[in-house]
């Protein structure tokens, strides 16, 4: 079982040869970072709880399960209201958000302000939806007296927007959003998908119909869950006779399903398992501790940056507790930073990869981060900056990140 020793390859029925590598020989440093928007790093109690026997999906220690983490779910979400839970990427849920609730020709808005409301435009075109949009430039939020006009204009069937926006580090405020759409029939759909459970989220106050979610961002899970989590308004639109009728990502479906405490079809079951023991820490630690802890430690990687001498990226009235994106200093390329910190250190932060590209580095806040995460990350960023040629000043990060 020597590692030294590589096991032989192996021959196949179908004529070709495969080596088999043990995982535990793969190539994770043991000093290896996950630091990025997403996905985050899965503290081990949750890791643990992935590893559980298998059990039956349509038994009642699954629906135990279920039943508990729905329970738990719901007040992160700020919603009293059914959260469905899909074998899914977040993109899945947004498309399903829009398939469950749109039908070709239908017509919705989306608004713009980085590469997440992208996604919503060309999903809704790959639907053959009509999709009018109102965009932002980067970095900065949408007029909400802009997208008020436009709703007295047109009518829509959905408002999507992205409530927590990874690529740029804003927060829309949904408030000011579910007012407008609240008495009306048009459904106000909000990607949180790195949002949720580290950012505030009143549904239920807000008035947000739709409310989509990931395993991956703040509820600190491995990859593979898409949560959807639907006001009363939501579950009659997908309820309605003349509903659009999507298969797999059935909202109509899983609401029946979640009723049993069950889903549609298979689940993830130990991704369910690791979500209920993530949201078990998240209840412990108190939610309102949760969120706060995430606002301080932004606050706090943002102003340790800012004394190493970087600026931070977008609108300050609105910057997010998850994410925080740094501009690259002049004449440093953002992904030379992204590369330095993992060929030094072994820690993964993000660069962009789309119009800001080279131009901003983004870092994960969100999750099971604390002050020690934060002061690493400085002092890490601190010493590639130094190495790209970009002046020291140590003592200053260490002192406002305490
Ligand atoms: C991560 C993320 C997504 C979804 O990404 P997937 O790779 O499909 O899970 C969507 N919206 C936002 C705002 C995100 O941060």
């Amino acid at each position: 079982m020597s590692e030294a020793n590589p096991a032989p390859d192996r021959d196949t029925p179908n004529g070709s040869r495969v080596s088999v590598v043990p995982l535990r020989a793969s190539s994770v440093a043991a000093n290896y970072r996950l630091r990025l928007p997403g996905p985050t790093e899965v503290p081990e109690r949750i890791r643990w709880a992935g590893a559980r026997p298998m059990i039956n999906h349509r038994g009642p220690e699954f629906r135990e399960i279920m039943g508990q983490t729905a329970e738990m779910l719901r007040p992160v979400f700020g919603s009293t209201g059914p959260v469905l839970v899909f074998a899914s990427s977040g993109t899945g849920v947004m498309e399903a958000a829009l398939s469950n609730t749109l039908r070709k020709g239908d017509r919705m808005l989306a608004l713009i302000h980085g590469q997440w409301g992208e996604q919503f435009r060309a999903i809704g075109n790959s639907l053959g939806i009509e999709v009018d949009t109102l965009a932002a430039e980067w970095g900065e939020p949408i007029d909400n007296a802009v997208i008020a006009e436009q709703l007295r204009l047109r009518e829509y069937r959905v408002v999507a927007v992205t409530h927590n926006e990874s690529s740029t580090g804003i927060v829309v405020d949904l408030a000011a959003l579910g007012a407008m759409v609240r008495d009306t029939p048009t459904l106000l759909v909000a990607d949180s998908i790195s949002g949720v459970a580290g950012i505030e989220m009143k549904q239920d106050e807000w008035g947000v119909d739709i409310v989509l979610g990931a395993s991956q961002k703040a509820l600190m899970c491995p990859p593979g869950l898409g949560l959807v989590s639907l006001s009363a308004k939501a579950v009659a639109a997908v309820s309605a006779e003349d509903a659009p009728a999507p298969y797999y990502l059935s909202f109509r479906r899983g609401l029946a399903a979640a009723e049993k405490g069950e889903t549609s079809f298979t689940p993830p079951v130990n991704l369910v398992a690791c979500l209920h023991e993530a949201l078990g820490m998240i209840h412990e630690e108190g939610l309102g501790r949760v969120l706060d802890r995430h606002r301080a430690l932004s606050t706090a990687l943002r102003s340790g940056g800012e004394a190493i001498g970087l600026r931070g990226f977008g609108n300050p009235a609105t910057l997010s507790s998850t994410v925080v994106v740094f501009k690259a200093p002049d004449g440093i390329d953002g992904g030379a930073i992204v590369r330095g910190m993992y060929e030094r250190f072994r820690t993964v932060i993000a660069g962009s990869r789309n119009r800001l590209s080279g131009k901003i580095i983004r870092i994960g806040t969100m999750g099971a981060i604390t002050q020690q995460t934060i002061m690493t990350d400085l002092t890490q960023l601190e010493a590639v900056l130094q190495g790209l040629g970009f002046g020291p000043k140590q003592a200053q990060t260490v002192a406002t990140a305490g």
